[in-house]
């Protein structure tokens, strides 16, 4: 048993130091260290059962209940737990790909993130972009399978990041019907996420391609100012977020004119979809909120980007 025991520890040890590039009696160190430091831990259980239904893991079974713990672990930043979780997990690439390709999936950039990472988030982004596509599915998970342990460590590292940040997935939010609507104006898919500014984090909303008129032309007609995504965009008061306090949701993205009245409706609700605590915090906070795009996830990068900060309005 304990020769056993032993053995268990040794090789982990041996992963562990290959991963982070230090040596085995160091890496034995930290990993006990870590192990003392985590015992009786509970960092809570986030529903991540949806896990199940991504397409990165080549159809193996996911291990939701594993992932929960591992995204409680990073967003409670609990360096003990996090550890001695991203080791055990270095032995299940399905849980590690459908994890990951939730969070990178539907980034259109990976962002800073290993090399490894982002050639991995490319391939997540063009099965996100396309369910259908089985040659796409079968590609993120063979990659997957094919990685060396140090870039699976990688790529569960920088997800885990991403998952911390944002607190839960991104959440888009589509127009049930796809081109322009009735009255001839584009329809836009907004994506709900929040950027690090200054060594704060601001709630923003990105302005995505359905189809139709939507895109960077009709941002600027609109009035949207042109944008670096460096520091923080104009603010514009004009500009305003409505928010259903009651339901904790979206309602419309406007441009009021000079006497208060609705100038241009800008994006619509089509459904009531709840945003997370996390980011309702977020806004509640700040009382503005960073409108902008085209930036869709799965689309490719635009070169030219409009934003604004708008104030927001609870209901
Ligand atoms: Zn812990």
């Amino acid at each position: 048993m304990f020769k056993n025991n032993f053995a268990v520890r040794r090789r982990r040890a041996r992963l562990f130091a290959d991963c982070v590039g230090i040596g085995y009696a160091e890496a034995l160190r930290r990993l006990d260290d870590a192990r003392t430091g985590a015992v009786g831990h509970q960092h809570g259980s986030p529903d991540l059962t949806f896990l199940t239904r991504e397409p990165y893991s080549g159809g193996r079974i996911v291990n939701t209940d594993f992932a929960a713990r591992l995204v409680a672990a990073a967003q409670s930043r609990c360096r003990h737990c996090l550890i001695m979780l991203s080791v055990d997990a270095l032995d299940d690439r399905p849980t590690v790909a459908a994890f990951s390709g939730r969070a990178l999936g539907i980034l259109p950039k990976a962002g800073r993130v290993r090399e490894s990472t982002a050639r991995w988030a490319a391939l997540a982004r063009r099965v996100y972009g396309d369910r259908e596509d089985s040659a796409a599915a079968s590609a993120v998970w063979e990659a997957v399978e094919a990685m060396d342990v140090p870039q699976l460590y990688g790529l569960l590292d920088d997800a885990l990041t991403l998952w911390a940040i944002a607190g839960s997935p991104p959440v888009v939010i589509h127009h049930g019907e796809f081109g322009d609507g009735w009255d001839g104006g584009p329809l836009y898919q907004v994506t709900v996420a929040s950027r690090e500014d200054g060594g704060h984090r601001v709630p923003v909303l990105a302005l995505g391609h359905e189809a139709g008129r939507a895109g960077l032309a009709h941002l600027r007609e609109v009035g949207l100012p042109d944008w670096d995504w460096e520091g923080p965009p104009v603010m514009d008061p004009k500009w305003e977020l409505r928010v259903s306090r009651g339901s904790r949701a979206l309602e419309a993205i406007v441009r009021v004119d000079d006497e208060g009245l609705d100038d241009i409706v800008l994006w619509k609700a089509a459904k009531l979809v709840r945003l997370s605590a996390g980011w309702w915090d977020l806004l509640d906070r700040a009382q503005h909120v960073e409108v902008g795009g085209p930036w869709a996830p799965g689309a490719p990068e635009a070169p030219e980007k409009v934003a604004v900060v708008a104030r927001v309005t609870f209901r």
